[in-house]
């Protein structure tokens, strides 16, 4: 990874907030990008993806957040607790000496979950308006099941990971290690696109170029498959053209590329 990831973390999150896109507005969303083996940098509460710098990230202990999963249930002010000791550098962020500093987001056990999968570096979690008219929709799960377009696969993957709604925080993280099993299963590989019903979006990358391409795709993906049911509905791919965009070699090639993992040659 290349160095001072804090520092392309900061830009991911200024690009996912730029208020032209429509994938967050105040505080929504939250961001966060691997450290090292055993820490990453995750938003903390109260700031904006817009405007967020350095300080508005805190840096926590990977296996402390993951260690939450194995509790018992925890009340909201134990949540709180915990999420706050898993700080490393407590002093780290929006600290005043009125408070004890900044504190990570409720969703950071969603991004310690995501951050776990293999080759997953940076993870970017926002509420784009055109998904979310999807996923508070009726047909949201019926709807996303299958894929419209080459492009759509290429970046996104052969399918979402769709997550039904449970409360924010630990009961929705659990659900999420349930579905991400059952997807792993499923795929053999992890999804790029994690759908969260009645709530938003997950992006997972190597890089934070990628990050941003998926969750741009996604995004174009709604707006289509929205634009589709003033002329009928949609009209899927043939599930057998879509497993074939997914495995070609040049689309692989295309994806590596546009992830900025890729060569130059
Ligand atoms: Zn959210």
């Amino acid at each position: 990874m290349r160095n001072d990831v804090l520092a392309q973390l900061v830009a991911m999150s200024n690009n996912l907030g730029d208020p032209a896109l429509d994938y967050v507005i105040v505080g929504e969303g939250n961001t966060s990008c691997r450290a090292d083996a055993d820490t990453f940098w995750v938003k903390a509460s109260g700031t904006e993806l817009h405007t967020i710098d350095r300080t508005g990230f805190v840096r926590v202990s990977l296996e402390r957040i993951l260690a939450m999963l194995d509790a018992a249930e925890l009340i909201d002010e134990q949540v709180k607790q915990r999420l706050s000791e898993a700080r490393v550098d407590p002093l780290t962020g929006l600290g005043s000496p009125m408070d004890d500093g900044a504190r990570p987001s409720i969703e950071s056990i969603l991004h310690a979950i995501c951050l776990s999968l293999e080759g997953i570096n940076f993870v970017g979690h926002t509420h784009p308006t055109v998904v979310n008219a999807i996923l508070c929709s009726k047909k949201a799960e019926d709807t996303i099941q299958e894929r419209l377009f080459p492009d759509e696969i290429t970046l996104c993957g052969p399918a979402p990971a769709y997550v039904p709604y449970a409360d924010p925080g630990l009961p929705l993280a659990r659900k999420l290690q349930n579905v991400l099993t059952s997807y792993l299963n499923d795929y053999e590989e992890h999804p790029r696109v994690i759908l969260l019903q009645n709530h938003g979006l997950i992006a997972i990358g190597r890089t934070p170029i990628e990050v941003e391409n998926i969750t741009a795709m996604y995004v174009k993906a709604a707006r289509i498959l929205l634009g589709t049911y003033a002329l009928g509905g949609p009209r899927f791919l043939n599930p057998r053209d879509a497993e074939r965009i997914h495995t070609r070699p040049d689309e692989v090639y295309r994806r590596e590329i546009l992830s900025g993992e890729g060569g130059s040659d």
